[in-house]
């Protein structure tokens, strides 16, 4: 069976039906881990597609877009221009760059009990570096919050330019769009006017 995006950052034991079953269901910010519920925290986080252009898949179970199976999708699928910049959610380490058919060319970062995923990303990966444009990534490296770590391309199984942005807290997948909302809110309290905040998409 061919590989896809919602297959690449299988693990073992992460594929519980419960947990699919419970993100599915769209639980409340109630149910955020404890470091997220610190608003003024969430609100520092960084929108990873700099040219928005909609969100095309959600987290949970979804008909795959190729080969119609029921099966769940570990992230959420956000549409931009080909080529535009993607950008880390939070400052952290490169942990892996990811090669193969199913994320394509793909980074993980690591910050703190969360890790963020980034898939079918434009450029070169292979060998524990990643190399888009102006862009040269190894493992192991340091990146800040918003720093430009790829560009949107079409690698691994895609039916469209978009970033596929998945986030795990201690090993567990979460839906990235309880970290958007909780991002969202945060920044509406700092500041109500929302010409003045950063673009989060259908979360602003
Ligand atoms: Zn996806």
């Amino acid at each position: 069976m061919p590989l896809d995006c919602s297959d690449r950052p299988r693990r073992p034991g992460l594929r519980s039906r419960s947990l699919v079953i419970a993100a599915t269901l769209g639980l409340s910010s109630q149910t955020l881990p404890v470091e997220a519920r610190n608003a003024s925290l969430w609100g520092r986080g960084v929108f990873p597609v700099a040219s928005f252009a909609g969100y095309t898949s959600g987290f949970g179970m979804r008909s795959h877009p190729l080969s119609g199976d029921v099966r769940p999708h570990y992230g959420i699928d956000i549409a931009a221009p080909l080529g535009s910049p993607i950008r880390s959610w939070w400052a952290g380490t490169v942990s892996e760059v990811i090669v193969d058919g199913g994320c394509g060319n793909g980074l993980v970062i690591r910050s703190g009990s969360y890790e963020h995923i980034y898939c079918h990303l434009g450029g070169q990966a292979g060998h524990g570096v990643y190399r888009s444009g102006g862009v040269l990534l190894r493992v192991g490296q340091r990146v800040a919050t918003g720093q430009v770590i790829g560009h949107i391309g079409l690698t691994g199984s895609t039916t469209g330019p978009h970033l596929h942005w998945g986030l795990r807290y201690r090993g567990a997948w979460m839906d990235p769009a309880r970290v958007l909302r909780a991002m969202a809110e945060s920044r509406r309290r700092r500041n109500p006017n929302p010409l003045q905040r950063p673009n989060l998409g259908v979360f602003r």
